[in-house]
């Protein structure tokens, strides 16, 4: 009985870590062969992504029912555009991302991409039309040619050399003696942060997905590196549609929407230059976060 159980207790461990993290998910439950909490309904269709509009209507949501987390959420991503979505940390930023991959249901309200309610379609299909750039990239112990390649199956080298070109990780892979056959991971190479985030951008790159989350996807970085890693992915962004979870709001100022997200509720909503003329929640945080960076630098 033991011998059962903890393995089992085990790999459900490491798959909410995982989950947690908000990897890529699809292929994760391949990997790990364990079933997804939330099933596809029988006959579910693959999804059509024709834009990539993504909205939230009404979206209530708790991992515990007697602690709801989102309270009937409107976000609005039309096709094409950057949505930021800000707030405090604890305020359900990550918890949307999570809606997104339908690792969870909602408890009240719809989320859907090009009208269709992820609940309708095969998770398979809704994973391959997302990525993701997390806080902090999950590298495998095995090659930098291996880990980019994870981005999508039976990719060939030089669609694997063009999407390190476009991360800008390229040039330094080739200086390194073994290049893309280097070993990286806890057991080879360990990248920077900054290298990290790269590699992670050409993963993304080469899975080429219609919509892109980007979960403080630079918030683990010094400042200098976080602004040279902030045009790749604004680079990346173009031609798709992008929602930014970000703490630090120098990094989504030129969104073409920001949501303020408090305690799972939206208060606030609009452009960079509006939000701040308004002198709310957001006009306070910016001039809270810039006098923080003003005597970071004088430091
Ligand atoms: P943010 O990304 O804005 O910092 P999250 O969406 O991660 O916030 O979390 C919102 C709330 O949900 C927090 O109170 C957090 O503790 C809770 N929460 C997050 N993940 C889980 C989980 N797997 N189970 C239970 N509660 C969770
Ligand atoms: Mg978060």
């Amino acid at each position: 009985m033991i011998q059962i159980t903890m393995p089992l207790n085990f790999l459900g461990s490491v798959y909410r870590e995982i989950r947690q993290a908000l990897v890529d998910m699809g292929e994760m439950f391949d990997l790990l062969e364990q079933p997804a909490e939330v099933k596809d309904k029988p006959g579910a269709p693959d999804l059509k992504v024709s834009g990539g509009a993504v909205r939230l209507e009404g979206v209530s949501f708790g991992y515990d029912p007697a602690r709801p987390i989102l309270h009937g959420i409107d976000v609005d991503v039309p096709a094409g555009q950057t949505v930021a979505i800000v707030g405090p940390s604890g305020s359900g930023k990550s918890t949307i991302g999570r809606l997104l991959f339908r690792f969870y249901d909602v408890s009240d309200g719809a989320l859907t991409i090009d009208g269709q309610d992820v609940r309708d379609v095969t998770q398979e299909s809704l994973h391959r039309s997302i990525g993701v750039v997390p806080q902090d990239t999950v590298l495998f112990n095995d090659t930098i040619r291996y880990n980019i390649a994870y981005g999508r199956e039976g990719a060939s080298f030089s669609e694997i050399e063009a999407a390190a070109k476009a991360a800008r990780i390229h040039d330094f892979v080739v200086s390194l003696p073994e290049g893309y056959d280097t070993q990286v991971g806890e057991r080879g190479l360990k990248l920077s942060g900054g290298e990290k985030q790269r590699v992670g951008i050409a993963r993304t790159l080469l899975k080429n997905p219609p919509i892109l989350l980007l979960d403080e996807a630079t918030s683990a970085l010094d400042t200098e590196t976080e602004r040279d890693i902030q045009e790749s992915l604004k680079a990346m962004g173009k031609g798709r549609t992008v929602i930014t979870i970000a703490h630090r709001l120098s990094t989504v100022a030129d969104a073409d929407r920001i949501v303020v997200l408090e305690d799972g509720v939206v208060t606030e909503e609009g452009r960079h230059d509006d939000l701040l003329a308004r002198g709310g929640k957001y006009a306070a945080m910016w001039a809270r976060q810039a006098a923080e960076e003003d005597s970071e630098e004088a430091a």
